[in-house]
Parts: C-alpha cells; structure tokens; sequence
C-alpha cells in the first residue's frame, strides 16, 4: 500500500529524533524510519556519563535514549523501528521497505557513523562471537590481562589509557608513525609503563577463538596474545543508499549546505552522516535536525 508523507526522515538517533520533534512542531505529515530494533542511534554504546549536553548530566548515553525516546513518544510523532529500507527512487520520490513504499514530498537523512572496520580474516568471527568490548563499561574484567588496541586517534589513545589504568596490559598497535590523537591522551599514553606502544605495524589477522593477532611490521611477521582486541581506527558516515544519487566528499560524508541541504533541493543531511568526528556530538546533531526541518518547511511551502 502507498503511503504518502511531507517528509521521511531516515535514522533514529539524536539527529533524526531532534527531527522528528520539529517535524511535529510544524505540523509535517511525517515518518521517523529506523533500522534497529531501539531507537537511539549511538547512545546505545557511550558508557561514559553525559556531561556535555546542555541541562542535562546522565550516567550513561542509554539515559538519554530513554529521555528522547519518551519525549518523541509523548509528542506522538510517527515512528517505524526494526525497519530494511530496500531501495530510494529519487527521481520519482519514492522510498521503497521490505514491508511499504512512501511516496515523500522530503527527506532528511540521519543515518549516522559507524566504526571501521580492518577488514582482514577473523574480524567478523569476533564481532560474530560478540567478544566487541567498550573499554569504559569491560575494563574491570581485563584487569591482570593483556589486551590489544588498534588505531591511533584519541578513541584508540582514551582506550589504552582507560585499560592500562583499570591495571591491563595493553598493546596499542597502530599503522603509521604519526598519532591523530590530541595531546591530552597521547602524553600519558605515550608515557604509561604498562602500554606498549608499536607504530607502522600492520594487523592482518585476527584469531579470537585462540586470543591472537598477527601483524606485519618492517617487512617481517609477528603473532601477539591479546584476551581482548579493541579495534579503534575510526569510523565512517552511512551513506550507501544514497552513493548514487547525492554528492559526498572524498571521505564519503554527505556534502550539504549551513541548513542541511545537499545535492538535491528536497533531501536535508543532519547529524553523523554529513559531520566528520572532530565536530560530531550529540548537541550538534540535534542542531542540525532542527535547522534542517525548519528550512524544509519553508522549501515545501515555496514549492505548494
Ligand atoms: C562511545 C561513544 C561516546 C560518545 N560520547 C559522546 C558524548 O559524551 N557527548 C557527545 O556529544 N557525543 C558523544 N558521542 C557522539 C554522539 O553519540 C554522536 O555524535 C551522535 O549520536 C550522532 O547522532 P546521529 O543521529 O547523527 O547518528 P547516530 O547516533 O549514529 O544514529 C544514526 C541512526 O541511523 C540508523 N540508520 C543507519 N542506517 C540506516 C538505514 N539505512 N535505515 C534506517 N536507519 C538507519 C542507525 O541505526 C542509528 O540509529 C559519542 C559516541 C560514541 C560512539
């Protein structure tokens, strides 16, 4: 059955919750599709207190789930969770689920960032075996252990230093000989007697089942024991429904104008999908979502 809608906002995390807020406040015949079972987006994984979003001081990003997830349900916006998006048609605005297709005046994507991933053997059979572990809520259990970090941006630096200070021994292993990471992590890392820090070492397998890794350094072979292995080398925007159709930049993130507008005059851009991480946060995701909605009220009343 067809449904039609002023507007689709696709990806329920902070973005495209803020969006939907607006979205209701300006009277939008919309929809939030999701594709998770939760809505939440990247709150689900932050186990660090919530410190820097305005009036608010939580324990924990789930916290703040729960807050927004109340706060969209009470103002009774349209919400479709657990939900496969199969295919957009741009041209004729058309969005087509494994369940529905929408015939949209608007979109606004909010799709988010995930991590990279190496993409070597045995990755995935330890995502698979769900040993994927958050240095701030697990560091207690790698106490007296050995663990290995991957990367070299501040995730990789904070998470070496919150294991080797909950007394792991850790191996941070990183490609290149230059750190991203900001001085605030990398002085102490660098200094920390139980973090062993190895540059232009390159992992190239991963055997969890046996708690190994291999890695290639200055042409010779090593294999390493690790009880756990973080994989920290940063992440990239969800963009791959939209590859064809809009305009990225050369790291693959959305191209958009100040109010969130990208290559096409009808489709906004909020949030992770379209901020590199040096920006990225939850407050300027809910800024985006608000700026975005706004703007595409205006465009949808210029254009009835
Ligand atoms: C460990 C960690 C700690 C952090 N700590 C903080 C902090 O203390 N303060 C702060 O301000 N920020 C913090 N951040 C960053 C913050 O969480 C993000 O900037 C913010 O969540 C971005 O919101 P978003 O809505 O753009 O994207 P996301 O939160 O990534 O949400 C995107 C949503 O889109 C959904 N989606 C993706 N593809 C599809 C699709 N094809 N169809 C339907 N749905 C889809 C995803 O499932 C997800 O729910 C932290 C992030 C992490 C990972």
């Amino acid at each position: 059955m067809l449904q039609k809608k002023d507007l689709i906002i696709i990806g329920g995390g902070p973005a495209g919750i803020s969006a939907a807020i607006w979205a209701k406040r300006l009277g939008l015949d919309h929809v939030l599709l999701e594709s998770n079972k939760e809505l939440g987006g990247q709150l689900l994984s932050i186990n660090n207190k919530i410190i820097d979003y305005p009036a608010v001081m939580l324990e924990s990003g789930v916290a703040l789930q729960e807050q927004l997830v109340d706060h969209v349900k009470t103002l009774g916006c349209e919400l479709s969770t657990d939900v496969a998006i199969e295919k957009i048609d741009f041209i004729n605005k058309l969005l087509h689920t494994t369940s529905h297709t929408y015939a949209f005046q608007s979109l606004v994507i909010a799709t988010g960032s995930s991590p990279k991933k190496l993409s070597i053997p045995g990755e995935q059979e330890m995502i698979d075996r769900n040993e994927v572990y958050s240095a701030t809520r697990d560091r207690d259990r790698f106490k007296g252990k050995k663990v290995a970090v991957i990367g070299g941006g501040d995730r990789a630096f904070e998470g070496a230093l919150l294991l080797a200070e909950a007394g792991a021994t850790v191996q941070l292993i990183h490609r290149s000989t230059t750190f991203r990471a900001r001085n605030e992590f990398r002085d102490p890392v660098l200094a920390h007697p139980s973090i062993d820090v190895l540059t232009d070492a390159v992992v190239t397998m991963i055997d969890s089942s046996n708690k190994q890794l291999f890695y290639d350094r200055k042409e010779r072979s090593y294999e390493s024991q690790a009880d756990g292995i973080f994989i920290r080398i940063g992440v990239e925007p969800n963009t791959h429904l939209f590859l064809d159709s809009l305009e990225t930049d050369e790291e693959g993130y959305l191209v958009c104008d100040k109010t969130g507008q990208t290559s096409l005059p009808f489709v906004y851009a909020v949030g992770d999908v379209c901020t590199r991480p040096l920006l990225s946060s939850i407050s300027s995701a809910t800024g985006q979502g608000m700026t975005a909605v706004k703007s595409l009220s205006l465009y949808l009343e210029s254009t009835t």
